[in-house]
């Protein structure tokens, strides 16, 4: 509908974490709106399912950028550990350094290779078929991101706070993602219930080779 609208009412503009996004979140007010019949998208009534019909597409999106900030982050905090110098040698001889560089390569890994399994089944077996995977991205990857961008602001020191680097808005956006598009709960619910299900319905494993003897 236009925004100026008979009856739509912009309440208030929403912050998050302090942070102003791209055109922002208002909170607002639909009193009695009319909706012009030109503007109809596909059939009266089937709204929820068009809304629907667009989280899947959407969940990877979102997975897809937030690898996207994990590598920048990642770009940013080996660039940052040749640079600086501490105890006498750079940030990125000190073992513990390394160790974290090595483990934010391994969860990036991880996280792009289950997202690219997701996109596989999207494209062979529709949204419907990668429906438990998309659930699984929605989790792994924002995890993943808000922990590499955590490490990264860690070893940016002070500087990693403030506005002079990206990181404490790509902090905000990973943390973000772990609520919008569906709590992680939620997620993990839909996981779960999908694995249950197979036991419920009778699934019995192969026996392990020494089992029974
Ligand atoms: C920055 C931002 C942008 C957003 N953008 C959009 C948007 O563009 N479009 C849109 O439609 N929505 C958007 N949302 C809304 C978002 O999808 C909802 O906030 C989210 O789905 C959770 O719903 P809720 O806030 O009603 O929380 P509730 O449903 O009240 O849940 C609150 C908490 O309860 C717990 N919980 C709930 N259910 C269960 C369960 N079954 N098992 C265990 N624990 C549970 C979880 O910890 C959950 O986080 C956005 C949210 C944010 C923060």
């Amino acid at each position: 509908m236009p925004k100026d609208a008979t009856g739509v009412e912009i309440e208030k503009e929403i912050e998050v974490f302090g942070y102003h996004d791209r055109s922002g979140h208002p909170q607002v007010a639909f009193h009695d709106v009319r909706v012009p019949a030109g503007n109809l998208l596909g059939d009266e009534g089937s709204g929820f399912a068009i809304a629907q019909a667009r989280l899947g597409p959407g969940r990877i999106h979102h997975c897809m950028r937030a690898i996207g900030m994990a590598e920048r982050a990642f770009d940013m905090m080996c660039s940052r550990a040749l640079a600086r110098e501490t105890f006498g040698k750079t940030v990125a001889d000190h073992d513990t350094v390394r160790e974290v560089i090595a483990e934010a390569r391994m969860k990036i890994e991880q996280a792009r290779l289950l997202t690219l399994k997701t996109a596989w089944l999207i494209d062979t077996q529709g949204v419907k078929g990668a429906r438990i995977e998309i659930s699984a991205i929605k989790v792994a990857v924002p995890r993943m991101a808000q922990w590499v961008i955590d490490q990264a602001i860690q070893l940016f020191g002070g500087a990693g706070f403030t506005q002079d680097f990206p990181l404490a808005a790509m902090y905000a956006q990973a943390r973000t993602l772990r609520m919008a598009d569906g709590p992680d709960a939620v997620h993990l619910r839909t996981l779960a219930r999908r694995e249950i299900r197979r036991y419920e319905a009778g699934f019995i494993p192969e026996p392990w080779p020494h089992e029974g003897t």
